[in-house]
């Protein structure tokens, strides 16, 4: 199939498995729950493919926790590269390579382990489900960066398209399968 037939495809599976649960975690926040589309079998497939599809050259996939882990690790399987889960901060072992970023209520860190893989001059495609103000991807991105990576685009499985997340990750290329 081709890259906008495997598009098509997806967005009508999206729209029919997306839960969406209103104000969750906070008033106020539309909750997109993709669960229901990772566990249908065809939504997966489909959805991994178009992702893939969209992606134009990376050696390694880095998928961004928690959900980004398992569509990241698929679609690294599809591009025949490897995966490396970027990790919410204090789970990882040390050393660890750490990037704080801000929320609307104080900072989180995004972290990835500072030895036993070597990134320099990878490149490398971010994963997520999700894609909101765009600041979690902003903050793996200088995280992926400052590693020696090159960060050569983003795919993501849904795009918030009135929070502003495709502006501020500028020029990065970004994809996505289901704006709302
Ligand atoms: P942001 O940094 O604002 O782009 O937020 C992206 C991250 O927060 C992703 O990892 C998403 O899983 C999560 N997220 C933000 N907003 C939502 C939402 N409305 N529904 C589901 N997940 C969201």
């Amino acid at each position: 199939m081709s890259g906008a037939g495997y598009a098509a495809d997806a967005a009508a599976l999206i729209a029919a498995h997306l839960r969406e649960v209103a104000d969750f975690p906070e008033p106020g926040i539309q909750f997109k729950d993709l669960t229901p589309v990772l566990a249908d079998a065809r939504a997966l497939t489909v959805v991994t493919d178009a992702l893939a599809a969209n992606i134009g050259g990376a050696d390694l996939v880095a998928g961004l926790d928690a959900r980004g882990f398992l569509i990241g690790a698929a679609v690294a399987i599809r591009l025949g590269t490897g995966v490396l889960a970027v990790r919410k901060g204090g789970k990882l072992p040390p050393p660890v390579r750490s990037e704080s970023y801000v929320l609307e209520y104080g900072t989180a860190s995004l972290e990835i382990p500072a030895e036993g893989i070597d990134l320099t001059g990878q490149r490398v495609v971010i994963v997520d489900d999700v894609l909101a103000t765009g600041g979690t991807v902003a903050a793996a991105a200088r995280l992926l960066r400052s590693a020696g990576a090159t960060v050569s685009g983003v795919a993501v499985v849904l795009e918030l398209g009135g929070l502003g997340g495709r502006a501020a990750l500028e020029p990065l290329p970004v994809s996505s399968l289901y704006t709302t």
